[in-house]
């Protein structure tokens, strides 16, 4: 078997919060809670939950954007959590990420030509500026943006434009894995589409490796080729995206696709309203987190016991004690 580009085993990512006046750990959150999966070269994982289940986290451990407090992450068979600095460095030339908000990632005080050439001075990545310029011109073209918007400011492109700047400041140091965290949860629908097409289009010409984060089934349809579904930290589906969208098993996962919507008119989908809201990640409900508002729990199982990830179908896992 071939080794998959990236392999993330029993990751937990827990935040310490603080109280009193001594400042003192008073609890945890639990952002991620044992999260394993593996992805492989020119494939691209969309990994879906409600705000706050811990899957941008899951991105930013996995590039070390935070420090993970266990589990691991290993890119090209090589243990991220081992690197030191200068390992470390080389690899956030491989591993690539672009961030939800295009208004806010972008520095406002640099030109675009300056934000998408910081990390190619960075990574010494063009020799002479002759070159640097060519290759800025040469990202943006690659972007669908043209030379004369190297020299202007963030505030003067719109949502889109902003997000193909951030795309092209990813790609400027040619990695092969990229974390699309969110990347279009802040633009208009209309808009969407077009920044999808074009990072199916960037995949394919540079056999790119994408985790697409987002929060909406629907975005990641037709862009995934696997999809993973999280809540409350850990997750609970993972299959083909055919396998899940067309025979999804786990309770949750059958909510979330009862409120995409279906293009054709003469389809009724029934929409799962779940009772309450997710819990609070700081005091996770025992056994199966989602037991608190799953229509089909049986107590006490749900409640006592954690199910683990089995696969139900070759290729389709999921963690519930009666849907596996
Ligand atoms: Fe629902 Fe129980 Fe399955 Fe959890 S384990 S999803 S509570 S049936």
């Amino acid at each position: 078997m071939t080794e998959p580009l990236l392999r993330v085993k029993d990751l937990v990512k827990r935040f310490p919060v603080t109280g009193g006046l001594l400042k003192r750990v008073v609890a945890h959150v639990h952002a991620v809670d044992g999260v394993s999966f593996e992805l492989a070269a020119g494939e691209t994982l969309g990994l879906v939950g409600e705000s706050g289940c811990g899957k941008s986290t899951t991105g930013r451990c996995i590039l070390r954007l935070i420090e993970p407090t266990s589990g691991e992450v290993w890119f090209e068979g090589r243990d991220v959590a081992a690197l030191g600095r200068a390992e470390l460095a080389a690899l956030r030339r491989d591993m690539q990420i672009i961030f939800q908000d295009p208004y806010a990632s972008l520095n406002p005080r640099m030109t675009v030509g300056a934000i998408i050439g910081e990390a190619l001075i960075i990574h010494g990545l063009a020799k002479g500026r002759r070159a640097f310029e060519d290759r800025i011109v040469e990202l943006l073209e690659t972007v669908g943006l043209n030379a004369d918007h190297a020299r202007r400011f963030p505030h003067e492109f719109s949502g889109g434009q902003r997000q193909r700047i951030g795309i092209a400041r990813a790609l400027a140091v040619s990695p092969k894995l990229v974390v699309c965290d969110e990347p279009v949860s802040a633009l208009d629908v209309s808009i969407q589409a077009q920044v999808i097409n074009l990072l199916e289009d960037l995949q394919e010409k540079f056999s790119l490796t994408y985790l697409f984060i987002a929060h909406d089934l629907s975005v990641v349809e037709h862009i995934s080729t696997r999809v993973a579904v999280m809540y409350l930290g850990r997750i609970v589906e993972i299959a083909s995206s055919r396998d899940l969208y067309t025979n999804p098993l786990h309770p949750y996962t059958e909510a979330l696709l009862s409120a995409v919507p279906i293009p054709d008119p003469t389809v009724k989908r029934e929409r799962i309203r779940l009772e309450g809201d997710v819990p609070n990640p700081l005091r996770p409900p025992p056994g199966c987190h989602f037991h608190t508002r799953c229509p089909i729990r049986q107590l006490p199982l749900c409640s006592t016991e954690t199910p683990g990830l089995r696969e139900a179908r070759p290729g389709h896992w999921v963690a519930c004690h009666l849907r596996g």
